[in-house]
């Protein structure tokens, strides 16, 4: 036998028992953002490495050493991308959706990152992002948050998430802090771990995110990020609160949350789980007022989020939250004998699919003996197994079998679809 090829460590196939939970998370999400407003963009997988270069930032980790990037044939560098927010921007912009407007946007898609495979860590995963483009006050930046909070109600899962928030305040505020940063973290240079000490040149208000243990006892008497937010900064957070408040929204405020990409200004939040270990956060973002211009557009305040979807799904399956509708289940089962019963049996289906188009209807195909049908009809776990023979079609009648109590009944070829209107 020739040798199997495998899949790409860190990137999983989603198999049938698995997709209904998938659907059925993209369906809740599609409808939500929806009733917002919000229209679907779709950009391609792959684009210019620059893009996400200046896009995301040189320093961050997933420029640094996260992305897929190759040489197409020309040699032009590509990157299959890490992340939307930089391909939305682009592509709204290109199209000439963003100068002196108003957009709310939404898109779905893999995502690529070269990181250590582990539960809710892949290497590809699948985002849902929702960004808004133009309006720099509070109120869109509550909007985004209270419309997750909508889709973790419809979810079920509002009771496991705690939303958590921050400011990180505008870019000269940012740079003032980091200097302040560097100059308190630079006596200690020599305690800090390997990661820190690289950022304190490239990036340090990552060190806030460090997991190292003496990273962060020596944090513990660093300067506050907080008291270098000014006014403005202060003012937009401050009512940012009060409309979470006002729709009864709860969040913690997280003075160490920055987040990892050089984009965000202002607001940053993130929704974190407890039933995940490690893999925390299932949906972050912020206002990100300086991208547009840092890729060449005009100045254009903007705010979104990405969830991921893996940890999504793995926590509605981990706390049992997936409704049973949502997962697949055949509802009748079509067996027929002879082959005039055969054809029957296909019309008969059809039939019953156009008026009951809820209705998940399977026929059995390649004919065989009733009892390897019926065998076929119980392994499909549909409630209803129709039974078509030869005496039925001249009687214009066919059976229709409860499975769970064994009770048969007949009905007229063309009352089917009244029948199942009854019955299911
Ligand atoms: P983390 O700190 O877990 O690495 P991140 O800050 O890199 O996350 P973002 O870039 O903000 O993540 O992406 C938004 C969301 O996408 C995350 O909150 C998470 O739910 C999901 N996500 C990010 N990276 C991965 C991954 N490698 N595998 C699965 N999901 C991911
Ligand atoms: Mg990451």
């Amino acid at each position: 036998m020739a040798q199997k090829i495998q899949a790409i460590r860190g990137m999983n196939d989603i198999l049938p028992d698995q997709s209904s939970v998938w659907l059925y998370l993209e369906k809740t999400v599609a409808d939500v953002v929806k009733s917002y407003g919000y229209q679907q963009i779709r950009f391609p997988i792959v684009e210019s490495t620059d893009l996400f270069k200046r896009g995301v930032g040189e320093t961050t980790d997933i420029v640094e050493k996260e992305m897929y990037t190759f040489d197409d044939r020309n040699g032009e560098s590509l990157t299959l991308r890490p992340e939307g927010t930089a391909s939305c921007v682009r592509a709204a912009d290109q199209a000439g959706l963003l100068f002196n407007q108003v957009q709310r946007l939404w898109y779905t898609g893999p995502m690529f990152r070269y990181e250590r495979p582990q539960k809710g860590r892949y290497r590809q995963f699948h985002q849902i992002g929702v960004e808004s483009f133009g309006m720099s006050s509070a109120d869109i930046d509550a909007e985004l948050i209270v419309l997750s909070a909508r889709l973790w109600q419809q979810l079920g899962l509002l009771e496991h998430v705690e939303l958590q928030l921050n400011t990180i305040g505008l870019a000269s505020e940012r740079e003032a802090y980091k200097a302040a940063l560097v100059v308190y973290l630079t006596q200690f240079k020599d305690q800090l771990d390997e990661d820190s000490q690289r950022r304190l040149s490239t990036n340090p208000l990552r060190i806030l995110d460090s997991k190292d243990e003496a990273t962060q006892a020596l944090l513990k008497d660093a300067p506050n990020l907080e008291e270098f937010i000014g006014t403005e900064s202060q003012a937009h957070f401050d009512r940012l609160q009060a409309i979470l408040q006002a729709n009864n929204v709860p969040y913690v405020i997280n003075r160490r949350l920055v987040r990892g990409l050089d984009y965000y200004g202002k607001t940053v939040f993130e929704w974190v789980t407890s039933h995940l270990g490690a893999q925390a956060t299932v949906c972050a973002g912020g206002r990100y007022d300086g991208l547009v211009e840092q890729l060449g557009g005009k100045p254009t305040p903007a705010v979104g989020f990405a969830m991921g979807i893996e940890r999504l799904v793995l926590l509605l399956e981990t706390l049992d939250l997936v409704p049973s509708e949502a997962k697949f289940a055949a509802d009748v089962f079509v067996v027929s004998i002879g082959d005039e019963a055969e054809i029957a049996s296909f019309v008969l289906a059809e039939q019953l699919r156009e008026s009951r188009p809820n209705l998940v209807v399977l026929r059995h195909c390649g004919g065989g003996n009733f009892k390897n049908q019926m065998k076929k009809a119980d392994r499909s776990s549909a409630r209803f197994t129709i039974i078509l023979g030869q005496d039925e079609l001249e009687q214009g009648i066919c059976q229709i079998k409860d499975m769970s109590t064994g009770e048969q009944k007949t009905c007229a070829l063309d009352k089917i679809g009244a029948y199942f209107a009854a019955n299911s």
